[in-house]
């Protein structure tokens, strides 16, 4: 009797065939395994103990196997077991394509080994581990078509390359220092050392305080002595950035426990094989204060790369700021030729190319969960499923800022990596060619193009060029509605009220929603939200937030405000202006809300970068205790400010600023659940969930979380997707797939 197995998921490019050989081999097992079209993996074996293969199986690394089928069946009688060529082209929609992958446990073992030919080579990667996405032009994943097609392997190299019992059996990314990528440190425009004199020349420079800008998987960082007031501090000035929070890269999980508290969860998604930035609670200020400053987290990674590893070994400090080399708002920057763009004192690179950029990563454990502040490299192009099945192929482009796009086609949905704010020229274009690189790499030819609905944004405008170009659809979704959509669609959901809570979002009525209770399910409504208060000034109120006090608050502050002058570009008198504007802008933003107390608290006058004043509000009440006792004010389907924003400002003298803040998220949260408990009930719905950029906030969705349960409600957020809008395509293309397709 013989076995058919059909195995589905992350089975290709990972050396998954090669594993199946050496068990299949161990058991004396005989017959085949191939790679199939859509993904699939097909295995035939008999003659052996198929029962305890089958159990390895199940166990294979990495592979992230979604289904198999198993099926008996007659003897073929194989005289051996043989790893099959693949068939088919591979043109089915939605094949995967590994994610990239940090440097594995044996790679890394063979790199300290002095008798291992690949000893203190800096690319070592094997086919569990090295990057992937970042350099597949097409598929099939085959050598010639990733930008290792540069480097010919040598004879060693080869073999082991054509061995099926070899670990690097048809590994693409096989090389050693005889034929593999080189290294080089460059500074003043010359060449001044290679191999691994370069890279500790490198980490000398970076202990003498100076920037190096270091080439890695899917871009160029910048590393700086995370330790140096001097070296964080100027880094900051050179890219304008004030205070917006570095991530740090550790020796090891030792070190980030010095600076940090790591509960389990956060323990694995450090070491996992994606190895993002994890926000972690800080433990005292034990970097450079201007790491991350005003906020009680830090965002820490692990070293991913034999390079990263190396570095280390000639370093003497144990943490390193490594932020991408671009400047605000750009692409993160990938080639030698963009290197006049990057300020540095002086560069680590290496020669071979990266054909995608891709940012690090970036999660927190929120509510006990894994949220996605960016989903970048280690886990895209990886695909979600979806309870939908899309006839029609649609690309959804995203709103304007932390803009990521999705493919969705059959039951897959295709997100794409962090690529920002697409106001910027340079952004646009990368996020056109990851639209052409997507569309290509998995055989998708969108009809229907979804976008934000609000018209200004460049995604939007790009939506109807590519409409009239090729004749597609455009489907404009609302900001709010598609978080509510990405919460559905990612657990599932046929319907949820969803609160949906963040900065800014074009609303129905043309106003600036943030703080929404929306049903989602057949049809998508708006059943309550944040009271509207006046933005005066429109975007001038999101960078000064003591503009929302004066909106909300009015006369009554005037003379608050002045004693704050110094926080207003023109001082007394713009103060005098304001008292006599209404604002003819609206906003019911939840973002808004919390930006408008932090200034009311005198934590954050100014916003340097997207969601500061909120944040350092976050920060703030972290060590708080509730200092006042403000019950929900909800009037009809409206959640009112104006109440909890006074009775702060009438108690400033009397409580700690930790406790004032920390009783305002409260406040926020216990009035949002009590709005979407109400609407559960009207509806007669029993989920509930929370998505948007506020929904970060750990505080505000683990109090809403409790309450939901505390009904017997279910409760969602997202976990898969960004809750942020890095999740807004996602959520697009799902409510297309609701709304305009059966
Ligand atoms: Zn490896
Ligand atoms: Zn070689």
């Amino acid at each position: 009797m013989g076995v058919l197995i059909k195995t589905k998921g992350l089975v290709q490019g990972i050396g998954f065939r090669p594993f199946v050989y050496r068990i299949a081999v161990k058991h004396g097992l005989k017959g085949y395994v191939r790679n199939v079209g859509d993904g699939t993996v097909e295995i035939f074996v008999e003659g052996g103990n198929i029962e305890s293969f089958l159990k390895e199986l199940r166990n294979a690394p990495l592979s992230q196997i979604e289904k198999m089928d198993i099926r008996e069946e007659k003897d073929r009688g194989y005289e051996d077991f043989v790893i099959e060529k693949s068939t088919g082209e591979r043109k089915e929609k939605g094949a995967i394509v590994p994610p990239d992958i940090a440097i594995c446990d044996e790679c890394l073992r063979e790199m300290y080994d002095r008798n291992n030919r690949r000893y203190r080579y800096f690319f070592i990667t094997c086919t569990h581990c090295g990057p992937r996405y970042t350099i597949i032009r097409k598929l099939p994943y085959d050598r010639e078509n990733t930008t290792m097609d540069e480097f010919a392997m040598c004879e060693d190299c080869e073999r082991e390359y054509k061995n099926p019992v070899d670990r690097r059996y048809h590994a693409q990314t096989v090389a050693c220092g005889e034929c593999g990528p080189e290294i080089f440190l460059i500074k003043d425009n010359a060449i001044i050392e290679k191999g691994e004199e370069a890279i500790r020349r490198a980490a000398k420079e970076i202990e003498q305080g100076h920037i190096v800008a270091i080439k890695g998987i899917g871009g160029f960082h910048l590393a700086v002595d995370a330790q140096s007031d001097k070296a964080v501090g100027r880094l900051r000035e050179m890219y304008g950035r004030p205070s917006q929070p570095f991530a740090v890269m550790v020796r090891d999980i030792d070190s980030a426990e010095r600076i940090a508290y790591i509960d389990d969860l956060e323990k694995k998604l450090l070491t996992s094989f994606s190895r993002p930035i994890v926000v972690l609670r800080k433990k005292g200020e034990k970097l450079s204060r201007f790491v991350s400053p005003g906020l009680h987290t830090i965002g820490v990674m692990l070293p991913y790369t034999g390079l990263h590893y190396l570095l280390f070994d000639h370093l003497e400090i144990d943490a390193i700021v490594m932020t991408s080399a671009n400047h605000p708002g750009n692409p993160i920057l990938k080639d030698e030729k963009e290197m006049n763009k990057i300020d540095a004192d002086c560069f680590l690179i290496h020669n071979r190319k990266i054909h995608q950029r891709c940012d690090d990563s970036v999660v927190r454990a929120v509510n006990g969960r894994v949220s996605f502040l960016r989903r970048s490299r280690g886990y895209v192009p990886l695909p979600l499923n979806v309870h939908i099945n899309f006839k029609r192929d649609v690309a959804a482009l995203g709103p304007e800022l932390d803009v990521t796009i999705c493919l969705l086609t059959g039951n897959k949905a295709i997100l794409s990596q962090y690529i920002g704010n697409t106001s910027k020229y340079d952004t646009l274009e990368y996020l056109k060619d990851c639209l052409q690189h997507l569309c290509r790499l998995f055989g998708v030819e969108p009809s229907v193009i979804a976008c934000d609905l609000n018209p200004a944004f460049e995604t939007s405008q790009l939506a109807r060029e590519i409409a009239e170009e090729k004749g597609t659809e455009v489907i404009e979704v609302q900001h709010h509605f598609a978080h509510a959509a990405s919460l559905i669609g990612e657990h599932g959901l046929d319907e949820s009220i969803c609160i949906a809570v963040d900065g800014y979002g074009y609303g129905l009525d043309g106003q600036a929603w943030g703080g929404e209770i929306i049903y989602a399910g057949r049809d998508f409504k708006r059943m309550g939200h944040i009271e509207y208060f006046p933005l005066i000034g429109g975007d001038r109120a999101t960078y000064y937030p003591l503009r929302v006090v004066a909106g909300i608050l009015g006369k009554k502050v005037e003379d608050w405000l002045i004693e704050r002058k110094n926080s207003f570009p023109h001082g007394e008198k713009e103060i005098e202006v304001i008292m006599k504007q209404r604002g003819d802008i609206l906003t019911s933003s939840c973002g808004r809300f919390l930006d408008g107390i932090s200034a009311l608290l005198d934590i954050c006058h100014y916003r340097s970068y997207e969601g500061e004043p909120a944040m350092k509000l976050e920060a703030a009440a972290a060590s708080g205790r509730e200092a006042l006792d403000i019950e929900p004010v909800i009037k009809g389907d409206k959640i009112m400010v104006k109440e909890i924003f006074e009775e702060i400002f009438e108690n400033l003298k009397r409580y700690r600023r930790e406790d004032l803040a920390f009783t305002a998220q409260k406040y926020i949260a216990t009035s949002l659940a009590e709005l979407a408990i109400e609407k559960a009930d009207s509806e007669g719905v029993k989920n509930i969930g929370i998505s948007g950029g506020c929904a970060y906030n750990d505080f505000i969705t683990t109090e809403i979380a409790r309450r939901v349960k505390r009904e017997g409600l279910n409760f969602y957020q997202n976990e898969k997707v960004p809750c942020g809008d890095g999740g807004v395509s996602f959520g697009q293309g799902i409510y297309c797939g609701i709304m305009r397709m059966d």
